[in-house]
């Protein structure tokens, strides 16, 4: 079971950005391992708390984090503590000691992944972009295709290898603290932690050698859906501006539009249903376009407005795959506004009939026992 972020750094949910920054630093001096030699336990808190503060320090992944809790990162696109390496945390350092250590170093480290031979590949800028999905999409989910413009490597575009760094994108100094002598990395201030440099570029690209091309990306929309919600396609990012660097990523941001015939609530669909005075006196059967297609529904005779007809698992499928809502139809009976004498004369015979008096027994649920019986 993975700890609470803001647990591990010991702050309360509504702790401001200054107050995350603080907490973390204190951790980190704590539990850093130069103070803490051979000590394992000590080892895996600081990077707990790395992994916390990396991710309470980025508005757009605490507000998921926040939202989903830790299932906001799993999956595609996700992280965990296994992602960050001492190296990254190192990094991040820049940030948060700066004003211990003087500063002089930008973090940069969450645009780079590094391989095993501590060579640096530069990794692309994440695009975002925002797509509008219809109930319909919601319910059925699949593939949409969206046109993007991401930058991409202009085809004769060359990079050197950074003379400053060696290539891998970072200066390491060793620095004397309060509590002992540190080692921190920076990101190289001639690359920008890339680790390679522009060395020549094609007519028409822009500064860094690139290219904005026009891309159709398919992307799969899951069942259950619901506005705000982020999908990440790997690798349909910019590409980095190096030889050997991986793109980032796409962001699709998910925009409901809202149904003119089907209200969501949650996993359940409310529809609004009117029918005239004779389809409620004698009854009748109705066909009715919904998001799953045509739907026959039988009205028993003299049906009450007001009454409510569930249909179960018509409603949107849960995300999670716990099935599917419910479609709750409320049922109106239009009156007439505008009758002819013919028609009055035929409502006026039966003014004091026994089967015209309202009568509501039993059967009859109020208005009040209905919303519970929704809700229950
Ligand atoms: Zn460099």
């Amino acid at each position: 079971m993975k700890r609470d972020y803001y647990e591990i750094l010991g702050v309360s949910r509504s702790a401001t950005a200054a107050e995350i920054k603080k907490a973390y630093r204190k951790m980190a001096i704590k539990y850093h391992p130069d103070k803490n030699p051979g000590d394992k336990q000590a080892e895996e808190k600081f990077k707990e708390a790395a992994e916390a503060y990396e991710v309470l320090s980025d508005p757009d992944k605490k507000a998921r984090y926040d939202r989903y809790g830790h299932d906001a990162f799993q999956g595609a696109g996700g992280f965990g503590a296994h992602h960050m390496n001492m190296e990254d945390i190192f990094a991040q350092f820049g940030d948060i000691f700066g004003d211990i250590f003087g500063g002089g170093f930008s973090s940069q480290s969450r645009s780079h992944s590094y391989s095993s031979h501590r060579t640096v590949r530069s990794r692309g800028t994440d695009l975002r972009v925002r797509l509008k999905i219809t109930l319909e999409d919601i319910i059925k989910g699949g593939e949409k295709k969206i046109k993007i413009k991401r930058k991409v490597k202009a085809p004769g575009t060359q990079y050197a290898t950074c003379h400053q760094c060696g290539g891998t994108g970072r200066i390491s100094r060793i620095t004397n603290t309060i509590f002992g002598r540190m080692q921190t990395t920076g990101t190289c201030n001639v690359c920008h932690g890339t680790g390679q440099i522009l060395h020549s570029r094609e007519h028409g690209s822009d500064a860094n050698g690139m290219l904005t091309k026009e891309d159709i990306v398919s992307v799969k929309l899951p069942k259950g859906v619901r506005n705000g919600v982020q999908l990440r396609v790997a690798g349909k990012g910019n590409e980095a501006p190096s030889n050997n660097g991986i793109p980032g990523d796409l962001i699709v941001q998910l925009i409901e539009i809202s149904d003119d015939k089907f209200k969501r609530e949650g996993n359940n669909l409310h529809h609004d249903l009117y029918i005239s005075i004779p389809e409620a006196v004698l009854g009748t059967e109705k066909i009715m376009e919904t998001p799953h297609g045509k739907i026959k529904l039988k009205l028993e005779e003299g049906i009450q407005p007001g009454k409510i007809l569930r249909l179960k698992n018509k409603g949107v499928p849960d995300i999670d795959g716990y099935g599917y809502g419910d479609m709750l139809i409320n049922v109106n009976v239009w009156m007439p506004k505008k009758l002819d004498k013919e028609q009055k004369e035929f409502f006026k015979k039966y003014f004091k009939h026994p089967n015209f008096q309202p009568n509501p027994g039993k059967s009859e649920k109020s208005f009040f026992e209905k919303i519970h019986d929704m809700f229950s």
